[in-house]
């Protein structure tokens, strides 16, 4: 008789309920009491990438969940780890991508009386307000429930953010192999079809067919739901004219000709009907009220949470079901000619375009010395060329807004910005779960202030070999470069610093460009070479305006610094 008891452990079960659900990735930072348990998912064949910060993990994460619809995996350390990719995972579940954050937690008997314990911080109460979701495993034998617990919450309904919390006793508890091994869960269907009501479909289409001048805008729902064929369909089939939201660029391509892109605020504020596909009318979409919008425009809003609609104004037509279903009922339901945009309203648009065309050809037509953000993101622009395949990652204020102007995309989700938020720190996370998730070349556009909050992980890009160009618009500050007296200005840096410098550490390429020229040039050979570089482009420290494109959001003092107010 064999007198080997067979057995399994915690960190193997966390791994094998992974494995067995398709997830093959893990981003994190290891350290007590998870450093076994990545060790583990590496040696058992996942793909563990340690990063340097515990944020930037977490926003590869959750945009690995945005690109590929299998939730992300962010692995940390207990209480300052886990808070660290907190903001990670607000950001994820702001945004809708599904995440789990996974954190292992100190003892709870002692952290439950706050009696002291190393680390100690009652994370899974601490993540319920910023996540979708929050549990935590007690036992070795709960891991397969509580890992498909988790799954279907991120995937499920509108994706989100999910922490998971599990005991280091629960990690290192060993029980019966067999009773292990039935215990993981293999997920029958993580993220069911949402199938729209049948009325929704026909009032929608009504609506729209009632429209003088419909409009059809597209946010990062539609891009997340890789629906791209229908889409695409249903926008030609009717004719109506697009805008897409900064990550729904690509979708259909921003040369396609019923983009209303150039002419958005006149797009906006005529359209008389407006189907959402996947975009919330919050503050990116001057939450639907004037001055951009008239109050008489309907709505029509396709989304698959039902609280979304009538958030900010009431919807005549919503569309309650996840976007595949819903864009498939709705051209399954189309009856030929039933809608067709007007040529008036067509012709309208094309006037305004074509204006706002040639103001933007003539402003990307200088080439001042030093650069400005045109002047330079044109150049960038230049390099990219007849290269869809780049992911672009893009954050700063000024560089956000410039580039979403400046920058056209030609396939979906190839776009991975500040997002919903606005938010600065996701860039070199974003970077690394893109190209990890993909394999293919990320060009990250940043401001050099957005550059600085994930930074360090250029150590990280270069250790996995990863072919992420960084181009970074270096204009001295925050908003703009600010010469440092004593004290240094809240909004300055160090004027002429070389960024370019940072990544010779780590055995990366580096360039230093002045002009346009450089630029374009340094660029195509760093992707031509496909290894982590740094183009550090001197912008002139004038250029930029203070908040970017947002200044209306930004309170200003009307009263004189110094002490004598009375
Ligand atoms: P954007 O910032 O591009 O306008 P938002 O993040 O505001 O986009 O909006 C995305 C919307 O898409 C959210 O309201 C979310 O509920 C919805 N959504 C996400 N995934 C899906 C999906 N698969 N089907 C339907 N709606 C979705
Ligand atoms: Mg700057």
């Amino acid at each position: 008789m064999d007198e080997r008891v067979s057995v399994t452990d915690g960190f193997h079960l966390v791994v094998d309920a992974l494995k067995l659900n398709g997830i093959d990735t893990i981003f994190g930072v290891a350290g007590i009491p998870i450093t076994d348990l990545a060790r583990l998912a590496q040696a058992e064949g996942m793909n563990y990438v340690g990063f340097r910060h515990e944020q930037s993990a977490g926003n590869a994460a959750a945009i690995s969940g945005y690109l590929t619809q299998k939730p992300g995996i962010c692995l940390t350390v207990s209480a300052p780890g886990f808070l660290n990719g907190m903001v990670a995972l607000a950001n994820a579940t702001t945004n809708c991508f599904p995440m789990i954050l996974i954190s292992g937690s100190s003892d709870r008997a002692i952290v439950d009386l706050e009696q002291g314990d190393y680390e100690e911080l009652d994370q899974m109460n601490a993540a319920k307000p910023y996540a979708k979701a929050a549990f935590r495993i007690n036992k070795a034998e709960d891991i397969g429930i509580g890992i498909a617990r988790a799954i279907h919450a991120a995937v499920s309904g509108r994706p989100g953010g999910v922490y998971l919390d599990i005991t280091a006793v629960t990690l290192s508890e060993v029980i019966d192999a067999e009773i292990g091994r039935k215990s993981l869960v293999k997920i029958v269907d993580p993220a069911p079809k949402q199938i729209p009501a049948p009325e929704n479909i026909s009032r929608a289409l009504a609506l729209l067919a009632s429209a003088k001048r419909p409009l059809i805008i597209l946010g990062k729902g539609a891009a997340y739901a890789q629906a791209d064929k229908d889409i695409r369909s249903f926008i030609e089939t009717t004719g109506i004219p697009f805008l897409p939201m900064s990550m729904a660029k690509g979708l259909l391509p921003d040369n396609h000709p019923q983009s209303a892109a150039t002419a958005r605020s006149f797009a906006i504020g005529q359209a008389d009907v407006v189907m959402l596909i996947g975009a919330r009318l919050n503050w990116l979409l001057s939450h639907g009220k004037g001055p951009l919008w008239s109050d008489t425009t309907q709505f029509v809003q396709l989304d698959v949470s039902p609280t979304e609609i009538d958030s900010n104004r009431p919807i005549a037509a919503p569309v309650v079901g996840d976007i595949k279903s819903s864009i498939a009922a709705l051209l399954t339901a189309l009856k030929p000619g039933q809608i067709k945009a007007g040529a008036e309203w067509l012709a309208a648009l094309a006037e305004h375009e074509k204006k706002n065309i040639d103001s933007m050809t003539k402003r990307l037509a200088a080439d001042p010395h030093p650069m400005n953000f045109s002047s330079a993101l044109r150049a960038v622009r230049d390099a990219l060329a007849g290269r869809p395949d780049i992911y672009i990652v893009n954050e700063g204020a000024n560089t956000l807004d410039f580039a979403r102007n400046i920058i056209d995309m030609y396939e979906p989700r190839k776009r991975l910005d500040s997002g919903t938020w606005g938010v600065m720190g996701i860039g070199m996370g974003y970077a690394i779960g893109a190209a990890v998730v993909s394999g293919k070349p990320v060009v990250a556009i940043e401001g050099d202030s957005a550059f600085g909050f994930s930074g360090m992980e250029i150590e990280t890009i270069c250790r996995y070999h990863l072919p992420v160009v960084i181009v970074i618009l270096n204009n001295g500050g925050i908003y703009h470069g600010d010469a440092p007296d004593a004290p240094p200005s809240p909004t300055g840096f160090i004027p002429h610093a070389r960024y370019d410098k940072l990544i010779e550490a780590f055995g990366g390429a580096a360039y230093h460009v002045e002009d346009t020229s450089s630029l374009t040039k340094a660029l195509t050979g760093a992707l031509a070479a496909g290894r982590p570089a740094i183009i550090d482009c001197v912008i002139d420290p004038k250029a930029g305006t203070e908040s970017g494109h947002i200044q209306n959001l930004n309170p200003k003092t009307s009263v004189a610094a110094g002490p004598a107010r009375t």
